[in-house]
């Protein structure tokens, strides 16, 4: 059986030469990148060059790009340093950002009493950015969270116009850009930010690692202590491997970009076509024009199918998800699609189907073939 891989939103499968770049500083520059020997002084280089490389496709400067274990640790990291450091009074986020900023923002507030508003987001997942300016008309220490696109649904922020309502308001802005780096063009300095995080296992790099861009003179403090590691900001012996094979990662998405986008687009339309001649009732969740990676559909069958139809895709071999990949398996709905649909269609079996450029047409006909058999 062939297995079908359409969860990468979740997760994505490593590209051979990541593999193959981890393997060889594994084997060869083992050396801790604190030791003042050649071994360490090695392991040094490849640190800082693999942060030179992700400075630049991002359009940042290599002192601001801050290595982390994941892109929840640096979440947790900005916005309670944010509180605690940078004496924030207030966080603006929305009610479908990650669970990895939902519930951090939710502990801080009960331990800092900060306040909390959640930007009103419309029917088709964009965020209201006229409510977004009138809760930042307030007078009070602000720090808006939102992140650039959403795991669930694909929607992307307008980015660009956030950071200058922030700026023009005083406010700090922080984006998880998780689902995003490695998939669009980012250019930091074109943006006004403060904070940004990813995640390597997002675009093709090893699971366990992340990065942060934290601008310079930001102030924010580290999470922990113990070492002088990332300049004090995030201590720990740095792993080496991990690091160059998300700096490979994000360097081969960089250059496919055009490339891969163009394929992943042309199946994404593909599966829509095919979904409108085999399912004609379907609903896509969110904006039709969201990432070209993600498809949120509401899928017209009777609630007695709905608790079958992923456990039926897996013994068929093929992988989608029910909401964001911390969810799949749970039977609790999507906090996603809790704000956009009506209790009824909530009750109904969406699926993301998350694309990558591993993925072929062949991949989308047996999804389908494997949907007409429920
Ligand atoms: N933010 C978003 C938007 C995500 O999709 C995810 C992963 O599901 C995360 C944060 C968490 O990242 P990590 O798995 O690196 O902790």
């Amino acid at each position: 059986m062939k297995k079908v891989y359409l969860d990468n939103a979740s997760t994505t499968q490593l590209r051979p030469e990541v593999i193959h770049e981890m393997t060889r500083v594994l084997t060869e520059d083992y050396g801790n990148p604190s030791s003042t020997h050649s071994f360490g002084r090695i392991a040094k280089s490849v640190v800082e060059l693999s942060r030179k490389s992700i400075a630049k496709i991002v359009n940042a400067s290599a002192q601001e790009i801050v290595f982390t274990s994941c892109g929840t640790e640096a979440n947790n990291w900005i916005l309670r340093s944010a509180v605690r450091d940078l004496k924030i009074e207030r966080i603006v986020l929305s009610k479908i950002e990650h669970h990895a900023v939902l519930y951090t923002v939710e502990h801080l507030k009960e331990e800092f009493d900060i306040q909390v508003d959640f930007v009103a987001v419309k029917h088709n997942g964009e965020i209201d950015l006229t409510d977004l300016v009138d809760l930042l008309s307030q007078d009070i220490k602000t720090l808006v969270s939102l992140m650039h696109v959403n795991n669930e649904i694909g929607s992307i922020l307008e980015i660009e116009k956030v950071g200058r309502i922030c700026e023009q308001h005083n406010a700090l802005f922080h984006s998880d850009m998780v689902q995003s780096v490695g998939k669009l063009e980012i250019d930091l300095k074109s943006i006004p930010i403060h904070f940004m995080v990813a995640s390597a296992h997002k675009f093709h790099g090893p699971k366990g690692i992340g990065f942060a861009f934290i601008k310079k003179n930001s102030g924010l403090k580290p999470l922990f202590y113990g070492g002088e590691q990332e300049k004090g900001l995030r201590p720990g012996t740095e792993a080496v491997h991990q690091i160059a094979g998300m700096a490979k990662a994000l360097e081969l998405s960089d250059a496919n970009l055009e490339t891969e986008r163009n394929h992943i687009q042309e199946l994404k339309s593909y599966l829509v076509t095919q979904l409108e001649i085999e399912f004609p009732v379907f609903e896509i969740n969110g904006t039709s024009d969201g990432i070209y990676t993600i498809l949120n559909v509401l899928l017209p069958f009777p609630d007695a199918k709905t608790a079958m139809i992923l456990f039926h895709l897996d013994m068929k071999g093929i992988a989608v998800s029910r909401g964001s990949a911390c969810q799949s398996g749970s039977i609790k709905p999507s906090h996603v699609l809790a704000e956009m649909l009506s209790s009824d269609d909530l009750k109904k079996p969406s699926l993301r189907i998350s694309l990558s450029h591993f993925n072929t047409k062949e991949d989308i006909d047996l999804l389908i073939t494997a949907l007409k058999s429920i």
